[in-house]
C-alpha cells in the first residue's frame, strides 16, 4: 500500500487538493447534516408547500412545505451509508469470486470463472433489478442487490490480478516451500494486488451511487419515512416542469459525490506510483510404455526421463529431455534462450505455468512421484533470475524468511525470527538484526539474491534449482553469489541445479554440464573435461564465445552464428544443422540419437568434434 511520503506528496497536487476538500465538506455533511438541519428538514409548514427556490429556500419547498436543501443535507448520511454498504458487499463478493478459482481444484475454478462470466455478460441493470425484486423492496435490500450486481465486475478484476501474481517469482517460491494456496492468497496476492482493488472500487463507488439513487427515485430503494437523495428527487417528479431548482439540489448532490469517489480514486491510483498458475497439467506417460533403455547416472535425488512440455498449438518446448542429479551433485543445464533449459527446471519443481502440459515417463524427487504429488516441505528450494520479483514487496525481508520456519517447523514467531536473522547472517549480509526488518526495495540486487538463498536455507533443502541467478547481477557481485552457492552447497550438503546461459558460470560451480538445444539434451559432461576437449559443435560453439584473457579487445566478441528454430518450428533432422559448419545430409534429415561416448559423457551428433564413438563412425 502507498507509503507516507506518497500520500502527502499525492495530496499536495491539485487532485489531491480537490480530493481531500471534497471529501471533508461530505464527512462534515453526513456526520453533522442531521444534528442541524434535521428539524428544519422534518417540519411541515402548510404555509410554505410548493414555494419556488429563493433567498430562504435555496432549492424551494415540497408537497408539505418541507425545505429542500434542508433534506439533501439530512439525506447525505444515509445516501453514504447505502452507497459505502452496497461497496462493501461488491468488495467482499467480487474478493472471494476472484479468488476462488485459485484456492479450489482446476474444475471448481473453472466452475466460478465461467459462472462470473456470465454475470459480467448480463446487462448490469436488469441484474440488479432482478435481485431487487428477489430481496423485495425495501432499503436495505436494494443496496445489497446493488453491491452483488456490482461484485461480478470486481471478481473479473481480481482474477485477472490473481493470475497475474500467480505468476510472479515469489509467489512460485513460496508454492515451492509448501505454504498453502489460502495463506498464498491473503499473504502474498491480496497485498499486492490491493492498490488496483482499491482504485476499481472507488469508482464502483461512485456508480453505485448512482444506480442507488435510480433505485430509490423508482421507489425500489429508500422508503418513506425515511429518503435519500434519489428519494428526494422521485418526491419532485411533479414538480420539476414548475421549479426545476427542486431537483438541482438532490441532482448536484449526486453527480457532485460521484466525481469526489472518482477524484478519490484519482488520488489513490497517483498514491500507487504504478505497483503494479499452478503448474500445467501433469501427465504420466500416456502411452504407458516402458522407459526405452537410455544409458545415464544412476537414480537419483532428482530423476527425469523423458521429459516433454508441451503448449497449445502443437509447440513441444521441451523433447525427451533425461536428468539425474545426485545427492549433494550440483548439475548446470546450459542453452541458449528458448532452448528449453528453464522449463525443464520448472517441470522438476512442479512449477510449470499454466497451460503448459507436462508428460514423463519419470518425474521424481526425493522418492516423490512429481507427476502426482508436490515436493515435501523445504526438500527444495528456488532461486530466480530476478531478485526483485523473487521477494513481495510487500512484506519485510525477515517475515518473508520466518514464514518458512513457521509454516514447516511449527517456530513461534520469535524463534522463526532469530532463525531468519542466523539465516541472512550465513548469506553474508551485514547487520542482519536490522535487514531482516527492511522490505525488498531497500536491499541491493545481489543482496536480494543472496536473501533468496537464505531463504531457501530456512528449511534442509535437499536441492536448490537455481534459474539465471546471476544473469541480473554485474560481473562482481556475480562471482560473490557464486561463490556463495558453492560455500552454502558445501556446508548445507544440497544439490544444486544451476540454470544458465552462460556456460562458464555453470563451470565455476558445477560437477557437471548439460547442453540444451532447441529443447532436446544434446551433451552433457563433467566439468572436468571441457578443457579436454567437448563433443557436440554447439557445445563447442558456446565455449568458444567466452572471452578470455587473450582476447582481443578491439575485436567484436565471437558470437554463433544464425538463430535457433522459432517456437514450433520442427525440422526433420538436427535442429542445429542451419547453422552448423559440419552439417552434412544426414544431419538435415536424421535426427541424431543422445549416445554414450565415455565416462559420464553423452552427446547427440552425427559428427562429434573430438570424440567419436564407434557406432556414429559407423552410421556416417
Ligand atoms: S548432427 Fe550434424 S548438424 Fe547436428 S551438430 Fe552434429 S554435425 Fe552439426
Amino acid at each position: 500500500m502507498p507509503d507516507a511520503p506518497r500520500f502527502r506528496r499525492a495530496l499536495r497536487t491539485p487532485l489531491g487538493m480537490s480530493a481531500a476538500v471534497a471529501t471533508t465538506i461530505i464527512a462534515l455533511v453526513a456526520i453533522f447534516g442531521p444534528m442541524v438541519f434535521g428539524d428544519t428538514a422534518d417540519r411541515i409548514d402548510t404555509d410554505q408547500i410548493g414555494r419556488h427556490s429563493g433567498l430562504e429556500h435555496p432549492f424551494g419547498t415540497d408537497a408539505l412545505g418541507r425545505d429542500i436543501a434542508a433534506r439533501v443535507m439530512v439525506a447525505t448520511r444515509l445516501t453514504l451509508e447505502l452507497t459505502l454498504f452496497a461497496t462493501l458487499i461488491a468488495a467482499v463478493g467480487g474478493i472471494v469470486l476472484g479468488v476462488l478459482p485459485t484456492v479450489l481444484g482446476k474444475r471448481a475454478g473453472r466452475l466460478v470463472t465461467a459462472t462470473v462470466s456470465l454475470l459480467v455478460a448480463f446487462p448490469g441493470l436488469l441484474f440488479v433489478l432482478f435481485l431487487a425484486v428477489i430481496f423485495g423492496v425495501g432499503t436495505y435490500s436494494a443496496a445489497f442487490a446493488i453491491g452483488l450486481g456490482a461484485a461480478p465486475a470486481t471478481a473479473r478484476l481480481v482474477q485477472n490480478l490473481t493470475l497475474s501474481i500467480a505468476g510472479i517469482d515469489y509467489v512460485a517460491a513460496a508454492r515451492i516451500l509448501g505454504v498453502g494456496r489460502f495463506k498464498i492468497i491473503v499473504r502474498h496476492v491480496l497485498p499486492n494486488i490491493a492498490e488496483p482493488v482499491v482504485l476499481f472500487l472507488s469508482q464502483t463507488a461512485a456508480g453505485i451511487l448512482v444506480a442507488f439513487s435510480g433505485l430509490s427515485f423508482l421507489g425500489l430503494g429508500v422508503q418513506p419515512p425515511d429518503y435519500d437523495w434519489g428519494r428526494l428527487l422521485n418526491e419532485q417528479l411533479d414538480r420539476v416542469m414548475i421549479d426545476p431548482m427542486s431537483a438541482v439540489g438532490p441532482g448536484s448532490a449526486i453527480v457532485l459525490t460521484g466525481i469526489t469517489f472518482g477524484l478519490i480514486g484519482e488520488v489513490i491510483a497517483k498514491m500507487s506510483g504504478g505497483r503494479t498458475a499452478p503448474q500445467g497439467e501433469v501427465a504420466a506417460d500416456p502411452s504407458g510404455a516402458e522407459s526405452p533403455v537410455v544409458d545415464r547416472a544412476p537414480e537419483g535425488l532428482l530423476h527425469i526421463d523423458h521429459l516433454q512440455v508441451r503448449f497449445p498449438g502443437g509447440h513441444t518446448a521441451v523433447r525427451d529431455v533425461c536428468l539425474t542429479v545426485a545427492e549433494g551433485e550440483a548439475v548446470g543445464i546450459v542453452g541458449e534462450s528458448g532452448s528449453g533449459k528453464s522449463l525443464t527446471a520448472l517441470a522438476a519443481a512442479g512449477l510449470v505455468p499454466h497451460p503448459g502440459r507436462v508428460d514423463a515417463h519419470t518425474l521424481r524427487f526425493a522418492e516423490r512421484d512429481m507427476r502426482t504429488q508436490a515436493p515435501q516441505g523445504t526438500s527444495m528450494a528456488m532461486v530466480f533470475q530476478d531478485p526483485m520479483a523473487s521477494l513481495n514487496p510487500a512484506l519485510t525481508v525477515g517475515r518473508q524468511l520466518s514464514e518458512v520456519a513457521e509454516v514447516h517447523h511449527g517456530a513461534s514467531r520469535a524463534a522463526a525470527t532469530a532463525r531468519a536473522v542466523a539465516r541472512l547472517g550465513a548469506v553474508r549480509i551485514p547487520k542482519p538484526e536490522q535487514r531482516v526488518g527492511q522490505r525488498p526495495h531497500e536491499f541491493s540486487g545481489g543482496m536480494r539474491q543472496r536473501v533468496m538463498i537464505a531463504m531457501g536455507l530456512m528449511g534442509e533443502p535437499r536441492l536448490i534449482i537455481a534459474d539465471e541467478p546471476t544473469t541480473a547481477l554485474d560481473v562482481t557481485v556475480q562471482s560473490r553469489v557464486l561463490g556463495l552457492l558453492r560455500d552454502v552447497r558445501a556446508e548445507s550438503g544440497a544439490a544444486l541445479l544451476l540454470i544458465s546461459h552462460d556456460i562458464a558460470v555453470v563451470s565455476q560451480v558445477c560437477d557437471r554440464v548439460v547442453v540444451m538445444y532447441a529443447g532436446r539434451v544434446v551433451e552433457e559432461l563433467p566439468v572436468g573435461d571441457l578443457a579436454a576437449g567437448v563433443a557436440h559443435p554447439y557445445t563447442a560453439a558456446l565455449l568458444g564465445a567466452i572471452p578470455d584473457m587473450t582476447t582481443d579487445r578491439d575485436t567484436p566478441l565471437v558470437t554463433i552464428p544464425g538463430r535457433p528454430p522459432e517456437p514450433g518450428e520442427d525440422l526433420a533432422g538436427c535442429p542445429f544443422a542451419p547453422r552448423c559448419e559440419r552439417a552434412s545430409d544426414r544431419c538435415r534429415t536424421e535426427q541424431p540419437v543422445l549416445e554414450p561416448i565415455g565416462p559420464g559423457r553423452r552427446v547427440a551428433c552425427w559428427d562429434p568434434v573430438t570424440t567419436h564413438t564407434p557406432e556414429s563412425e559407423e552410421a556416417r
